[in-house]
């Protein structure tokens, strides 16, 4: 699910890539803003924790849910049946999920009525006649209708209008499955495969998840009838209604092999869903590529327009309340991260959605790297060090807004995923995630942080238990305070201090990013800090005019200070003119003092053009450099324990 999307200040990095910005043709800046600044927001957000009340007594194989819908209506009616089977031998009483709202009119089991009880904290208990067969497949089916709960609050079923027109559509995560249908609505159980048969007045149709495979229309109803057949948590099942339009085309993954793409659209909306839903072209290879073949290709992917302010990543069908490129990878993502591995609690939401935020960066990344990667990293990194604190994990699950907090759970959780990467590398990054969604234990099952920890350590041979630590279960970020110089040797020399932002880590182990410019140049070097006030000397061949920390946002923090440990002398040794040029003399004043030195200049490929012993007590020489041909120099004086370093243009 795509919520709450941040609005940005584009800033400085926008506009030095304006230029860049109307050559790509593709993008401008009002429909950047389009993209990052709606202010999504999911009718699903409530305050109170909703728990599932279902004991873990039966495995759930599959359920058909017949419901009768008119979108002009605010009600729902219909019948689930579940095909399950006990773990234990002796089982008479099994339990849903389902809204004390909604009334059960009955509950057939082997062609009979049986007893039931709604209870007030949202559970229906069924008790069968007799005792039931451990490992034996049994099927009940639940008959009911009503008012769903207020959506506003609760989520579930909600109605609105486009252009005059009826539009009804379902939203679950996390906790409102139950207020629609009656279910088992805790991360343990996923459905192995669901039928979803929607009976609504002829003029609308109903999209939803897997195949459709059949749509009648008999009298004044019409019949749609989807079936999908992977394993699906409830939350992920849905359905939406109104006058669509319906538009089916194919993404060709290669020569042989293509995907049917479903766009369920309001009539009036048609056009600009088809021209956001083409830009697919530049996800769909880099997912198939990076992350497995699209996992649902047996039966379709599509989009199914509603009301809502945002977009959630259904099955192989995700409900959209706008269309933009970034929420259409988003929920695109979701197909691998969120649906084929889900999370195996609510604390472990960012596996789907700092996953899912990541993948649109990498789509950004793949598309336009000097553009909104860059773009896209800045704001996420500006995003999570706005506040001090707060983790990845969600330490509350009691709290919807905070399982769904876009800065944590979304940006930090996608950054995260970003700094793992640039701290085992891409081989190791890419190979791990691809087994962790590819484990047979995992595919299309729940997953943990711990099972993709495990993967990722596996492909690296790094143990990443301080990684998660701190930037999973721990808070804040770093600060750094940078001291650098370059020795007479052209190495590099830098000091990183650090403080953190939150006291739960007192010292983040990164790989730390500095840019080093030259003559107009420059090149990426990074330093592996492991410690505080660590030193390091990188040997370097060219003089370095100055140097910048984390340019292109890799890593999660912020700059207190850089310096060049040379500043403080810079007042005590001047030099000028600069550029000196053909007859001129380079002059060099300096505080007197008692000894000696030698004054040494270099070129810019480290080579010796001279050496001179000079008397410290004159306190000023003036040297001919008519001998040098024209560039820059590096002049070097060695005082004591001292190097004081001077640059100048031939
Ligand atoms: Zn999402």
């Amino acid at each position: 699910m795509k919520k709450k999307i941040f609005c940005i200040i584009l800033g400085v990095l926008f506009l030095s890539f304006h230029v860049q910005a109307q050559q790509s043709l593709v993008y401008d800046a009002q429909r950047l803003e389009e993209i990052v600044c709606s202010e999504l927001k999911s009718s699903i957000l409530s305050t109170g924790y909703q728990p599932s009340i279902v004991p873990h007594t039966y495995d759930i194989v599959n359920h058909t849910l017949k419901l009768e819908v008119d979108p002009s209506q605010f009600y729902i009616k219909g019948s689930v049946k579940t095909g399950f089977i006990p773990f234990t031998n002796g089982l008479n009483e099994i339990y849903f999920d389902l809204s004390f709202n909604l009334f059960v009119d009955s509950v057939i089991f082997q062609n009979q009525s049986v007893l039931f009880t709604q209870l007030s904290n949202d559970g229906l208990k069924i008790d069968f006649p007799t005792a039931l067969n451990v490992s034996q497949y049994y099927e009940v089916t639940v008959y009911y209708q009503g008012v769903p709960p207020t959506p506003s609050v609760l989520g579930g079923f909600d109605t609105s209008s486009h252009q005059g027109v009826p539009v009804a559509w379902t939203l679950s995560q996390p906790y409102a499955a139950k207020y629609w249908w009656p279910c088992k609505q805790s991360l343990n159980d996923k459905i192995d495969s669901v039928e979803v048969i929607v009976k609504t007045p002829a003029i609308y149709r109903a999209g939803s998840n897997g195949v459709l495979l059949s749509e009648t229309v008999s009298g004044p109803y019409r019949i749609s009838h989807w079936k999908h057949r992977y394993p699906i948590p409830a939350y992920l099942v849905a359905f939406s209604v109104s006058n669509y339009d319906v538009q089916t085309y194919y993404i060709h993954f290669s020569p042989t092999d293509s995907l049917l793409i479903m766009e369920y659209a309001y009539p009036e909306s048609m056009s600009t869903v088809l021209n956001e839903s083409v830009n697919m072209n530049q996800m769909f290879p880099l997912y198939n590529d990076k992350f497995g073949v699209y996992p649902f290709k047996n039966e379709k992917y599509g989009h199914m327009q509603c009301n809502f302010g945002g977009g959630m990543e259904h099955t192989t069908m995700s409900s959209m309340g706008v269309y933009g490129y970034e929420i259409i990878a988003h929920e695109l993502a979701h197909q691998w991260f969120g649906n084929t591995v889900t999370c195996k609690t609510w604390d472990d939401i960012w596996l789907n959605e700092g996953f899912a935020t990541y993948l649109t960066g990498m789509v950004y990344e793949y598309n336009f790297p000097n553009l909104w990667w860059l773009v896209w990293k800045k704001n996420q990194v500006n995003y999570i060090t706005s506040q001090p604190g707060g983790s990845v994990w969600v330490d509350d699950t009691t709290d919807i807004w905070r399982i769904f907090d876009g800065r944590l759970t979304y940006s930090k959780g996608a950054m995260v995923l970003h700094m793992l990467r640039m701290t085992i590398g891409d081989s190791a990054f890419f190979q791990g995630i691809y087994n962790y969604i590819h484990d047979p234990a995992l595919r299309f099952n729940y997953v943990s942080t711990a099972d993709l920890k495990q993967h990722l350590e596996a492909t690296s041979g790094v143990d990443l238990t301080y990684y998660f630590n701190d930037w999973i279960y721990g808070q804040g970020f770093p600060y750094y305070d940078i001291q650098w110089t370059q020795n007479l040797d052209l190495s590099l020399y830098f000091k990183l201090n650090q403080t953190t932002s939150h006291p739960s880590i007192s010292f983040f182990k990164l790989p730390v990013p500095i840019q080093c410019w030259f003559s107009g140049n420059d090149t990426l070097i990074w330093l592996w800090n492991t410690t505080n006030g660590e030193e390091f000397n990188i040997p370097f061949n060219v003089l370095v005019d100055s140097v910048v920390f984390n340019p292109f946002n890799d890593i999660v923090a912020k700059l207190s200070s850089i310096q060049s440990i040379n500043n403080e002398s810079e007042t005590l040794f001047q030099l000028w003119p600069n550029p000196v040029r053909e007859g001129e003399f380079i002059h060099l004043n300096w505080m007197p003092v008692s000894g000696n030195a030698q004054i040494t200049c270099l070129d810019v490929q480290g080579k010796i053009c001279f050496i001179k012993e000079i008397d410290l007590n004159n306190g000023q020489i003036a040297i001919s450099v008519d001998e040098l041909s024209s560039g820059m120099y590096l002049l070097q004086m060695i005082t004591g324990d001292k190097v004081v370093v001077r640059k100048f243009i031939r």
